[in-house]
């Protein structure tokens, strides 16, 4: 942190600052400059949380060096988190890995229609809700935990990993029951209670970034579940409410390579909520594997027309075929696996 004093601070006031700083254990580096003196001080800058030396004569404010997140950040672990979800899946790796299915758990047929024709298209990870934050009350709100043993009987017919939304805290050692992987929604980015409950489970979270949130926001969001000890954290760009009606959302495409150069979590991209747009999914899912993100998730459904939940932007299995293709021919050209 760099401490900087007033234009006309004294030598005294100065000198009491270093002083402070190395009685709390800090090693203190002063600066003089023709304008400014500036102190740097080197340790670990919780302890001036406690101890405000921006309230000292003669400090004209004190700037943090170190993000104000930290298990999350680059600084605190260089190399990439890499989730191993079993059976060869792992998310963070080079491997770009692919997470598809229905919005919602409709039923046990269509379910296990479409996990069958998702695992045919070599796709490992199925998505599904079965707890759904719906705008309106009046709207289906998911199968709860009948659509969890759906799931459940999904994976075992088609060996797929499960990703579910955790809607409610607890409800969480439930769904951990069923899923491989907790989905924590845009709407509840930031419901402090209901991180710190799945951070206290060892079990593969995906945190969607907020509608109005900063990276920042999600950031530290992230750092409440893993604060609570569980380091298996994927983060999820799932765009941003600006101006623009022509999408439901906006991509936030840049979010892509600044999350992974400012934190080691994996980075996933949802283009189906972002966009809203069957044919605008498959060119952003293209891009984000070219922005760098690990994976993608995408809403797929063999019967929109029919769909309880976001049916407009269900991508049918054919297209969603030809994005995976592209995908794969992408995928060299820029550093990865598929
Ligand atoms: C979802 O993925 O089912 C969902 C509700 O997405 P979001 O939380 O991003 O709106
Ligand atoms: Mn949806």
């Amino acid at each position: 942190m760099i401490i900087v004093f007033k234009h006309d601070a004294s030598e005294e006031q100065v000198q009491a600052v270093v002083t402070r700083i190395t009685e709390l254990g800090m090693s203190p580096h002063l600066s003089k400059g023709i304008a400014r003196t500036l102190l740097g001080a080197i340790g670990d800058e919780k302890i001036l949380n406690a101890h405000p030396v921006d309230a000292m004569p003669g400090v004209e404010r004190v700037i943090p060096v170190l993000k104000p997140y930290k298990l999350a950040s680059r600084e605190f672990k260089r190399e990439n988190t890499i989730i191993d979800l079993g059976d060869g899946v792992l998310v963070g790796g080079p491997r770009f890995e692919v997470m598809a299915g229905p919005c919602a758990v409709e039923s046990r047929e269509q379910t296990l229609e479409i996990a069958d024709i998702l695992k045919g298209f070599g796709v490992r990870i199925l998505r599904g809700g079965a707890f759904k934050p719906r705008t309106s009350p009046y709207a289906f709100q998911g199968l709860g935990e009948k659509g969890l043993k759906i799931l459940a009987e999904a994976r075992e017919r088609t060996g797929m990993k499960i990703i579910t939304e955790v809607l409610d805290a607890d409800d969480a050692p439930m769904v951990a029951e069923h899923a491989d992987v907790l989905q924590i929604g845009a709407r509840n980015m930031q419901n402090f209670a209901l991180l710190q409950r799945v951070g206290r489970l060892q079990r593969p979270v995906m945190l969607k970034r907020g509608m109005s949130s900063t990276i920042q926001e999600l950031l530290l969001a992230a750092e409440y579940i893993l604060k609570e000890g569980n380091s298996l954290v994927m983060l999820c760009e799932r765009g941003i409410k600006t101006f623009e009606p022509a999408t439901r959302n906006t991509f936030d495409i840049s979010a892509l390579p600044i999350l992974k150069y400012e934190s080691h979590l994996p980075v996933i991209a949802d283009p189906s909520h972002a966009t809203g747009i069957g044919y605008v999914i498959p060119p952003v899912a293209l891009a984000s594997m070219a922005a760098g993100a690990d994976g993608v998730m995408v809403e797929v459904h063999n019967h929109p027309e029919k769909a309880l939940c976001d049916g407009h932007q269900a991508v049918q299995p054919a297209p969603f075929h030809d994005m995976l293709e592209k995908l794969r021919t992408l995928a060299p050209a820029v550093g990865r696996t598929f």
